[in-house]
C-alpha cells in the first residue's frame, strides 16, 4: 500500500480530495511503474484536485498532470528498473492516473528520460509550466525575437517564472507583467529588467494598434490582456500563447495580423512527440539557471495539495510548488 491523492465523487455530486492509502494494483494498466519522487502544481491540476473542469472522466481519479521518479518495474525494452525519468502531458492526471502519488503506471511513450544536469526534484520545479515556457521560448525563436524587451504575461506564476528566466538568461530584456507588485523583486532576482503593472496592460486604449513595443511575447494569461499585447508587438513579433489564466476568451481585431504581421503562435504541451519533449528538455537543462529555479521553488507534501489546488486557481501561487510525494 502506498499514499495517493484520491478525488471522490460524492453522493451530492461534489468533490472530495484527500489522502489515502492504495495498492498497487489499483494502478491502471501500462507498461511502465514508476516509483514517484516528486510531483507539482499547475493549473490544471487545481481544476482536477476540484470539480474537474470537465478534464477528469472517472472517480475516483489520481491527479498530477506530471512527476518525476525512478522506474520500478517495465514491460517496455527502452526503460529499465533505476531509470530517472520524467512525464509531462499526455492527459495523465487527467484521464489517466497520475503523480500525486507514491507510484504510478504509466505508457513507455509517455516519459523521457531525466536529461543530464538535472535531478528529479529540479526536473518537478520546472515541471509542466516550465517545460511549456520552454516550448514557448522555442517557438519564439524558430520565429525570430526582435531586438527590445520580451513580454510575460502571467509572469509571477509558474508558466511565466521559467519563461522569465530563460529569456533572461539567452540575454534577451524581459519585462514581467504581475497583477502583485508584491512580486517585483522576486521577478527581477529572475532577470525582469521592467516590471509592468497588470492595469497598464489591460487599461490601454483598447485601439488595434498602439506603439510598436513588445520583441516577443509569452502569454499566459489570454483574455483581455492578449488582445491587447497583439496590438503592442513590433512589427512581424510573435506572441506565444500558453494560457488562459485571464480568461479565454479573445477580444481582439485581425489589424496586428494585417498591419503589422504579428504571428499568434498556441503553445501545446500536452500531446508533444518524444523528440521534442527531448529537445525541450535538454534546452532546459542547458538555458534555465538552477539557482533561479531553486528561487521559483516552494516546497509541499501531499497533505497540501487540496488547499494549492484552490490557491493556482485564483491565482495566489507564486512560481512553482514542487510536491515531495514521500514526504
Ligand atoms: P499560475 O497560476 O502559476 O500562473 C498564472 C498567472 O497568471 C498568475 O500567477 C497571475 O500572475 C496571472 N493571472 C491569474 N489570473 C489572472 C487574471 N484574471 N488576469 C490577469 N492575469 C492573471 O499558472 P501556470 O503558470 O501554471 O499556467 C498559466 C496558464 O497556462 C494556465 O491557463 C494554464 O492552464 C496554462 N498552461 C498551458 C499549457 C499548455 O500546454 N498550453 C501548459 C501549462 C499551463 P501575476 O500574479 O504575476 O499577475
Amino acid at each position: 500500500m502506498f499514499n495517493a491523492i484520491v478525488v471522490e465523487k460524492n453522493e451530492d455530486g461534489k468533490t472530495s480530495a484527500s489522502v489515502q492509502q492504495i495498492s498497487e494494483d489499483q494502478l491502471p494498466p501500462a507498461e511502465v511503474t514508476v516509483a514517484v519522487e516528486y510531483s507539482t502544481v499547475n493549473y490544471k491540476d487545481g481544476l482536477c484536485i476540484g470539480p474537474g473542469g470537465g478534464l477528469v472522466r472517472q472517480y475516483p481519479h489520481v491527479p498530477g498532470i506530471d512527476f518525476a521518479g525512478t522506474v520500478e518495474a517495465s514491460d517496455d525494452e527502452r526503460y529499465k528498473p533505476g531509470d530517472k525519468v520524467v512525464l509531462t502531458g499526455w492527459r495523465v492526471g487527467e484521464v489517466h492516473w497520475g503523480g500525486y502519488a507514491q507510484k504510478a503506471r504509466v505508457k513507455a511513450d509517455w516519459l523521457v528520460p531525466l536529461p543530464d544536469g538535472l535531478d528529479t526534484r529540479q526536473a518537478m520545479a520546472v515541471g509542466t509550466a516550465g517545460f511549456t515556457a520552454m516550448l514557448a521560448v522555442m517557438a519564439l525563436e524558430d520565429h525570430g525575437i526582435k531586438d527590445g524587451p520580451v513580454l510575460v504575461t502571467g509572469a509571477a506564476g509558474g508558466v511565466g517564472s521559467v519563461a522569465t528566466a530563460i529569456l533572461s538568461n539567452l540575454g534577451h530584456e524581459v519585462a514581467a507583467v504581475t497583477g502583485r507588485p508584491e512580486t517585483s523583486d522576486y521577478l527581477k532576482d529572475l532577470g525582469a529588467t521592467q516590471i509592468v503593472a497588470r492595469e497598464e496592460i489591460n487599461e490601454t486604449t483598447k485601439r488595434p494598434l498602439e506603439a510598436e513595443t513588445w520583441g516577443g511575447c509569452v502569454d499566459a494569461v489570454g483574455g483581455d490582456m492578449l488582445a491587447r499585447v497583439l496590438g503592442q508587438m513590433q512589427y512581424g513579433a510573435s506572441v506565444a500563447a500558453v494560457g488562459l489564466a485571464g480568461g479565454a476568451g479573445l477580444p481582439a481585431t485581425v489589424i496586428p495580423f494585417l498591419l503589422r504581421g504579428v504571428n499568434l503562435l498556441g503553445i501545446d504541451s500536452v500531446m508533444q512527440p518524444y523528440e521534442n519533449r527531448l529537445r525541450a528538455w535538454e534546452r532546459i537543462a542547458k538555458d534555465l539557471p538552477m539557482n533561479k529555479l531553486e528561487a521559483m521553488i516552494q516546497p509541499a507534501v501531499l497533505a497540501d495539495l487540496p488547499e494549492l489546488g484552490r490557491g493556482i486557481l485564483k491565482g495566489q501561487v507564486k512560481g512553482r510548488v514542487v510536491v515531495d510525494v514521500n514526504a
